[in-house]
């Protein structure tokens, strides 16, 4: 019979809900649920094509139509 056991890692120690909390203060989103354009820098939706700039992922999947004529 083949023994299937994976092993993991474990964790040497608890850790504490003060090094948990610690470690967690970087997990915030900002103040209103947006992120910033990485190509125009514009405040947008995540997981969004930019509105300004019509990238998603740095890549162009919507062309801008011209707003100055
Ligand atoms: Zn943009």
């Amino acid at each position: 019979m083949k023994l299937d056991i994976q092993m993991f890692a474990v964790p040497f120690r608890k850790i504490s809900k003060t090094r948990k909390r610690m470690r967690r203060t970087h997990y915030k989103i900002s103040e209103n649920g947006t992120t910033k354009c990485p190509k125009c820098g514009a405040d947008i939706r995540p997981h969004r094509v930019c509105s300004k700039c019509g990238t998603y992922k740095g890549k162009e999947v919507v062309k801008q139509e011209e707003t100055t004529k």
